[in-house]
């Protein structure tokens, strides 16, 4: 499959990893949108959030649950903002899900 985060996942792409286990990654942004950027991936294919089921939501479960480390790793000690962008109108550009963790610096309250 043509997918990017397929490709870093599996490293043929090249990434500033942050962390990583046989499930997740975790790596900077290429196009910091904050101080920190960083984004997370599950290894296995998912197009988006719009592609979460019963089945692989205990993947999006272990993100979530590994995110407060990541978080910790990267210095986010004052907080951060956890965003995913689906489909068109989210403006979804890579189409593996991924998790962006911004912060660094007080967010604007901006959301859309
Ligand atoms: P989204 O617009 O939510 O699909 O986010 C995709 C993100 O992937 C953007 O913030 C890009 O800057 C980032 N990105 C694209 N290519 C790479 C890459 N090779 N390494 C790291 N981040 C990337
Ligand atoms: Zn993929």
């Amino acid at each position: 499959m043509d997918c990017l985060f397929c490709k870093i996942a599996a490293g043929d792409i090249p990434s500033d990893k942050v962390y990583e286990d046989n499930q997740i990654l975790a790596f900077r942004d290429i196009n910091p949108q904050a101080p920190v950027h960083v984004l997370v991936i599950p290894r296995t294919h998912i197009a988006s959030a719009d592609e979460v089921t019963a089945d692989n939501s205990a993947l999006v479960a272990r993100i979530f649950a590994c995110i407060p480390q990541i978080a910790k790793k990267v210095g986010l000690a004052n907080g951060y903002r956890v965003i995913t962008n689906c489909g068109e109108d989210g403006c979804q550009s890579v189409k593996h899900l991924h998790f962006h963790i911004l912060g660094g610096k007080k967010l604007t309250e901006n959301m859309g």
